[in-house]
């Protein structure tokens, strides 16, 4: 058993959320800032991608700028994304973004 931190309630060991006051658990924090890491490392590596494609003309340009921009947007409002659009991502993008976008799953 866990409490709150803000209002001592007694709390459920996988809440997220006081009943009593609403606030959120520690745990519940800690769990959204792995998430939003993991955001901003698939962003930095999806602008990689692009950049690194754009320079080698292997994939076209209006293939992978498009995706960066659905996909950061997606996770700007923490939108759910397909698991075609994240095997895509691996294809066509950057490896490194697509499977951090597979991972997150668990993570959320
Ligand atoms: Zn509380």
């Amino acid at each position: 058993m866990k409490y709150c931190t803000k209002c001592g309630a007694e709390l459920y060991d996988e809440s997220m959320m006081c009943p009593k006051c609403g606030c959120l658990t520690a745990d519940y924090k800690a769990r959204s800032s792995k998430r939003d890491e993991m955001s901003l490392a698939i962003k930095i590596f999806m602008i990689i991608g692009c950049v690194v494609s754009g320079l080698g003309f292997l994939i076209p340009l209006a293939w992978t700028i498009p995706m960066t921009v659905i996909i950061y947007r997606r996770l700007e409002n923490r939108e759910p994304i397909g698991l075609g659009f994240k095997i895509c991502t691996v294809l066509f993008c950057s490896q490194i973004a697509g499977i951090l976008l597979l991972c997150m799953d668990t993570v959320a």
